[in-house]
Formats: structure tokens, C-alpha cells, sequence
């Protein structure tokens, strides 16, 4: 079906089809799509922008990502599917980030397949596709990870991803930050430093502000940052978007 650039909601429904079409191809599993549905009420819900909350969020993150020895990005079928160009965008910004496939319902041909889209886009020698290590505390699939990536990472991103895991990385000593639309995610409320920003617009983000600091060391001295701040300062934001949506209703009646 082709969707009109005049249609209101062009740019999501345009979004809805890439993901559909990536799930009829096995790059994205039904699961994900109906994560992606949480993820847009969500980003309706925030006015579908940017907050300056968030923005700050992915200032420190990129700092984080600067400061940090053994960065790495974690990408699922979603992430490929949504954001395959701005993850190779960032990964060109901090050459010392790696890329890693890291996979909820995991299949060797998911694994390559997802591993392809984002070579395909620019990344270079993206980890995960063989993974050799596990992470403590997790059930079988889902522990797995690469011994040169997550496995030793000092800081890990990771955009749309699990309450487990985003604990059982912590319980492991690293520094998680996550891209997740819902602030009452568990990932949200676990990870050190949460960005409530949708995936794309968080990514490119940091590619700009990577790319400002180029040049830096890693210092491995990482700024402070108030999470439960930024999490109310979310739902602040979702509150004062509903009550002026009721206020409207109410004017006209
Ligand atoms: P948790 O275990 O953290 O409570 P969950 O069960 O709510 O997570 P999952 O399906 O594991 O959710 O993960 C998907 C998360 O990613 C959801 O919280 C959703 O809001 C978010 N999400 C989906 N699409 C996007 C997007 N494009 N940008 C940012 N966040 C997104």
C-alpha cells in the first residue's frame, strides 16, 4: 500500500511499514513489533519530540560513552530495522564504540541477518553473531554475548531492551544506559543513566555530540548523573501533556 507524504501521521505509518516489512523477513520477530507499539504511545504521550530532559540525558551519555574504555552499542531486531544508518552514524563518531548483535529470542540466522542489515548501513566489524561468553544470571539464550564486546564493556548502550538484562549488566558492575520511550519501563528505572527519547532521535543526538568530542581520551572518569530526576522529569512531562489535552476537551463541551 503506498501511504500519502500528505497523510498527518506519514512519518509513522512510513515507519510501521519498513518494520512489518522487516518482520515478513525475518530480520524482526512479532514480539518486536508490538514493542514498538508501546514505544509510539509512549513518544504520542511526550508530544513526539525531544524534551530538553532528555537532551541533557544524551549529553552525559555521550560523555559517558567518551569517558568509558570498552564502550558498546547492543542492537536488536528493531534497532536494525528502525535505526541500521544512525548506529553505523554513531559508531563513525566514536570509532572505540563497538557494535554488538544482542538478541531477546535469538537465532543464528536472525543473529547474521541483523549483523548484515548493519554492515550493509557502514558498521564495521560488528560483534555478537558467534557469541562466546555469558552473562551471570540469565536464562540460557539470553546470557549470551561476546567476549570482546558486552562481556568486557565498561559502559553499555542499550536501546529497546529487557529489565532482566538491563540488572543482570549492572549486577555485573556496568554502566547501562538505556534508550527507552517509557519511564516506568523496568529498563528505565534500572539503568544508570536513562534517555526517554525515541531511538532515532536519541541516536543521532549522540552521533552529534560524539562526534563534538572527538579527539578526547578515555579518561574513565564518568559525570554524575540523577536518574530518578530524570524519570519523574518524564512523566512530568506526560502529565502536563494530558492535563492540557483534558483542558482542551473539557473548553469544548
Ligand atoms: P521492561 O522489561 O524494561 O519493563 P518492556 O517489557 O516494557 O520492558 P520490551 O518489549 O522489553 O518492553 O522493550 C521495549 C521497550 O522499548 C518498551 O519499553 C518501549 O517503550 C520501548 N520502545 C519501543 N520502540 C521504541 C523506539 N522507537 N524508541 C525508543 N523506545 C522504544
Amino acid at each position: 500500500m503506498r501511504i500519502s507524504p500528505r497523510h498527518p501521521r506519514y512519518r509513522s505509518l512510513t515507519v510501521r511499514a519498513g518494520l512489518a516489512a522487516a518482520a515478513r523477513s525475518g530480520l524482526v520477530v512479532p514480539e518486536g513489533l508490538i514493542a514498538h507499539g508501546r514505544g509510539e504511545a509512549f513518544d504520542y504521550l511526550l508530544g513526539e519530540r525531544t524534551t530538553p530532559s532528555a537532551r541533557r540525558a544524551e549529553r552525559v551519555a555521550a560523555r559517558w560513552i567518551r569517558a568509558a574504555r570498552h564502550p558498546v552499542l547492543s542492537v536488536n531486531g528493531n534497532v536494525a530495522a528502525l535505526a541500521a544508518r544512525d548506529v553505523a552514524a554513531v559508531a563513525r563518531a566514536w570509532p572505540a564504540l563497538r557494535v554488538e548483535v544482542n538478541l531477546f529470542h535469538r537465532t543464528a540466522d536472525r543473529a547474521e541477518r541483523i549483523a548484515a542489515a548493519l554492515e550493509r548501513a557502514g558498521v564495521r566489524d560488528v560483534l555478537g553473531v558467534r557469541p562466546s561468553a555469558r552473562i551471570p544470571g540469565l536464562p540460557s539464550d539470553r546470557s549470551r554475548v561476546d567476549r570482546e564486546g558486552i562481556y568486557r564493556a565498561d559502559v553499555c548502550v542499550v536501546p529497546l531492551e529487557d529489565g532482566d538484562r538491563t540488572a543482570a549488566l549492572r549486577a555485573l558492575g556496568k554502566r547501562v544506559i538505556a534508550i527507552d520511550l517509557n519511564p516506568l519501563s523496568r529498563t528505565s528505572r534500572t539503568a544508570d543513566l536513562p534517555i526517554v527519547d525515541e531511538l532515532v532521535r536519541a541516536l543521532s543526538h549522540l552521533a552529534t555530540d560524539l562526534k563534538a568530542g572527538r579527539g578526547a581520551r578515555a579518561t574513565g572518569r564518568f559525570p554524575p548523573f540523577d536518574a530518578p530526576a530524570a524519570l519523574a522529569e518524564a512523566l512530568a512531562t506526560i502529565d502536563r501533556n494530558l492535563t492540557r489535552a483534558a483542558g482542551l476537551r473539557t473548553r469544548r463541551r
